[in-house]
């Protein structure tokens, strides 16, 4: 029979195959909608099946995939195609096509196991186009779209190995793509290698319970030598290890913390890279992970925070990550712990100008900033508080907040304050620092130290205008009533 009549009859076996396939949907599984993944993937997990095992099972599966129960005994209407002709037929179907087929025999799955190491499979299932920086948007999404099927296919294919195997199993699929290894990539800056990685390892994971997430954590871990890496990093100055940091930036990105859906999942991972290790640290790897970075060639900006007012964007990715641990219910972020990590985050590297660390709070929201500036006024640390109240009320001027808030916040931390000479103290040192700070900026002006952009000036601008709104609103608030 020639090739042709071969693919005719393909085409006949494959609309009967898939009316058998629909039957045994209805009648063997449910699919879940919400993860195209079968439910009752979990009861049939091997991590709790192991222990039915004989050893003979085990060895009998080394050398290929191992399964312990078919779900059809027989490759169906498929035993009368040769293996080459199945293979070929195989490349012309969809991931996901496949990825379903796999659930249909244990001789299917197998053959399709097969077909993932071989030269067509390989290039089918592992596009590495990663670089073309033309791409457009729907192109890229495409390959992330592909990755994550393909994490669908290799979550069904090995549905019945414990996860440390499973984990094997991909790993040593991937080895042979350079852009997922962690010093694989030239240009890890233009690379949607490791975000493909991150979705495929999202599909995988998706559904699995917080222990098996570990084992995927600590496999990662294992065999990227992350934990390693970052103790060297931190250990020395921040930037003395710039290309280091880089990649553990971006890989911590791409593959541990960027693709989830649920809130409660990117929890997780970024609990599982940052409990390890002390607050100081912990503050230096958020900053390391989200901070500011370089638009030329990615490196961390250290300097950034300290060197003057920084940009709102700057900050933003580091507020929600905060924000992030402090909205999660679980109790490994305590309201202690967080403001612990504020405060550790704003020497890093050395202190942040004040105006980033009113800008930061700012973002965090009220929930992080008054436990914080609470925390202060516990200590009795009024002057300080006070110089950051009127940021609070510059950077609500720069950035068009409501200066309202920055009124009430003050209200707030000051009925902290237990005695009232410390409420005094705290009051009539907002007024001085409103006082100092304008006369500051003011000499700065008449010295005639103009930069291009006239930010003398307009600092000078912004602060009169902030004491003068926030005036304002205590005025409306002792009138008793509001704009
Ligand atoms: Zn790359």
């Amino acid at each position: 029979m020639g090739i042709k009549d071969y693919l005719m009859q393909c085409n006949e076996y494959l609309s009967n195959f898939w009316g058998i396939n629909n039957e045994k949907n209805e009648i063997g599984f449910r699919m879940d909608p919400s993860t195209s993944t079968m439910q009752g993937e979990k009861s049939a997990s091997p991590t709790r099946n192991n222990s039915t095992l004989s050893p003979n099972e085990k060895q009998n599966c080394s050398n290929a995939m191992p399964t312990y129960f078919s779900f059809m005994p027989t490759l169906g209407d498929f035993k009368g195609f040769p293996l080459e002709i199945f293979e070929f037929m195989l490349g012309y179907l969809s991931v996901k096509d496949i990825s379903m087929m796999s659930m249909v025999s244990k001789i299917i799955r197998d053959r399709i196991i097969n077909y993932i190491s071989t030269p067509s499979g390989n290039r089918k299932f592992f596009p590495q186009d990663f670089h073309n920086q033309d791409q457009s948007d729907s192109a890229k999404s495409s390959i992330l779209q592909h990755y994550s099927s393909l994490g669908l296919l290799f979550k069904r294919c090995t549905l019945l190995l414990p996860t440390k195997e499973r984990l094997k199993y991909i790993y040593k699929r991937f080895l042979e793509i350079p852009c997922f290894q962690f010093y694989g990539c030239a240009d890890p800056l233009h690379c949607l290698g490791l975000q493909c990685y991150g979705v495929f390892l999202q599909t995988v994971t998706a559904g699995w319970d917080e222990d098996e997430c570990e084992r995927v954590f600590n496999f990662l871990c294992d065999v990227t030598s992350l934990p390693q890496r970052i103790q060297r990093v931190v250990s020395s100055k921040p930037g003395r290890f710039r290309k280091l940091e880089l990649r553990i930036r971006t890989f911590c990105r791409g593959v541990l913390l960027k693709h989830w859906i649920l809130q409660s999942d990117s929890v997780f991972w970024l609990t599982c890279i940052l409990k390890p290790w002390p607050s100081v640290i912990q503050a230096r790897l958020l900053y390391l992970m989200f901070g500011p970075a370089s638009t030329e060639d990615g490196n961390v900006d250290w300097r950034n925070m300290i060197q003057g007012p920084t940009d709102e964007n700057n900050l933003k990715e580091l507020a929600d990550a905060v924000k992030l641990l402090y909205d999660t219910e679980k109790d490994e972020w305590l309201a202690n712990d967080i403001v612990s990590l504020v405060d550790e985050l704003a020497v890093i590297p050395q202190e942040w100008h004040l105006e980033n660390s009113a800008r930061f709070l700012i973002l965090c929201g009220n929930n992080i900033c008054f436990p914080f500036m609470a925390s202060k006024a516990v200590d009795g640390r009024a002057i300080e508080l006070a110089r950051l109240v009127v940021f609070l009320a510059l950077v609500c001027e720069k950035d068009l907040y409501c200066m309202g808030w920055s009124v009430k916040m003050m209200q707030k931390v000051c009925n902290v304050f237990s005695s009232t000479t410390e409420k005094n103290v705290f009051l009539q040192s907002i007024e001085n620092a409103f006082a100092q700070m304008i006369m500051d900026a003011l000499q700065l002006v008449i010295s005639g130290e103009h930069d291009e952009e006239e930010t003398s000036f307009l600092n000078l601008f912004h602060l009169v205008n902030a004491q003068a709104n926030f005036h304002k609103e205590i005025l409306y608030l002792t009138m008793n009533y509001e704009e």
